[in-house]
């Protein structure tokens, strides 16, 4: 086995056996990464040019039932000062997105038992209605198939739901009893099913990870083929058990991200705030290297510092248009731009097959 012949047949056969996965996570050097990252920018040229599509995310609610041992908005995190946006404040952050040419909006929150299904198939109803010509992409975690349906029904396009890890002793290293891989990986089968774009994901050197549990995540995506992946570094976050672990390094994201891009020549993949949070210049970083998406922060100023997932988040002090323009300058000034489009996956509208 060596690194270019595997990279060479990732290009060409979007998947690879667990031991070549493995061998890739093993042997990296400077020269094989820069190939890497290299062979992921021309792939993504050759689908999507130098578009960035840029999707506006409204984090709703930092309540959350689940306790993540990772996760800043974990419900044992009793310093966290929750809040929940009302559906006028969530059509608000819309109006002013659509304003500053946004035509995915993606709604984010912890697991809140206040928000019930009705709750979200009005608020999804009543974007749809003012939006037709946008997607909105629910990330609201795990519900029963039949919910999903009815998010989708009433207009939902696109699910982001991370598998966390496709490995299940890692999973439960990860997460406290009450959450069960399984269940995870039976959500993100139910969304495909129904018909959303779903996007899966994971962060880079969480706790406990390792080439093997890595090889399982690219073999789950290899063979479950999402439309979008969003995968970020592992950020500590102070109040969480996690507090003292090692946070994910920019060359280990950027590693992970021009993998994907090999894997799923047409998929969207986000450079992520983590990644910015980590590296002044992790996002354009991302994009360099594979990413084709970035998801600056519709939510209003008041509660963005609010929803800390993990520690010194970038971004939390400015309005919409200044992240934007900030974002506009910063793609521009790397060579790519960022477009007025809803940005579905080319797969999707049935014109190309991976
Ligand atoms: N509740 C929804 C869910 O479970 O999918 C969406 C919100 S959840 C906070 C969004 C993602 O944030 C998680 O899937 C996780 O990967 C990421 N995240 C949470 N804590 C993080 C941390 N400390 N560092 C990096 N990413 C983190």
């Amino acid at each position: 086995m060596n690194t270019p012949a595997i990279m060479e047949k990732l290009k060409r056969e979007h998947r690879l056996t667990k031991e070549e996965w493995i061998f890739l996570f093993d042997n990296r050097t400077r020269q094989s990464d820069e190939k890497l990252f290299r062979m992921a920018d021309e792939v993504r040229r050759e689908h999507f040019g130098n578009k960035v599509y840029k999707r506006g995310l409204i984090e709703f609610t930092n309540y959350c039932r689940n306790d993540c041992y990772y996760c800043g908005i974990r419900k044992s995190n009793l310093k966290v000062s929750r809040y929940r946006l009302s559906e006028e404040e969530i059509l608000s952050c819309c109006e002013e997105g659509y304003r500053l040419g946004f035509r995915t909006f993606v709604l984010q929150g912890g697991e809140d038992g206040a928000f019930a299904k009705e709750d979200m198939i009005r608020i999804v109803s009543a974007i749809r209605s003012r939006y037709p010509d946008c997607a909105i992409t629910l990330s609201i975690g795990e519900w029963d198939k039949a919910a999903y349906q009815e998010f989708f029904d009433a207009g939902a396009d696109r699910y982001l739901l991370r598998h966390e890890t496709a490995n299940k002793e890692h999973y439960e290293s990860l997460h406290p009893k009450q959450m069960n891989y399984e269940r995870r990986i039976e959500c993100l089968q139910a969304l495909k099913e129904i018909g959303y774009q779903v996007g899966c994901g994971f962060m880079v050197d969480s706790p406990n990870q390792t080439s093997e549990t890595l090889a399982e995540d690219m073999m789950f995506i290899q063979d479950f083929r999402p439309a979008m992946v969003g995968i970020g570094p592992f950020v500590p976050h102070h109040d969480t058990p996690f507090k003292d672990k090692q946070s994910g390094t920019v060359t280990d994201t950027l590693f992970c991200i021009a993998l994907l891009r090999l894997i799923l020549p047409f998929g969207l993949i986000p450079a992520t705030t983590a990644l910015g949070t980590i590296s002044e210049t992790g996002r354009e970083q991302g994009i360099r290297c594979g990413a084709n998406v970035v998801m600056p922060n519709l939510s209003p100023t008041i509660v963005r510092k609010k929803y800390e997932l993990y520690d010194h988040k970038i971004c939390t002090g400015e309005e919409a248009a200044e992240c934007v323009n900030c974002l506009n300058a910063r793609m521009e000034a790397i060579g790519y731009e960022i477009v007025v489009d809803r940005g579905d996956s080319p797969l999707w509208q049935g014109e190309k097959k991976a």
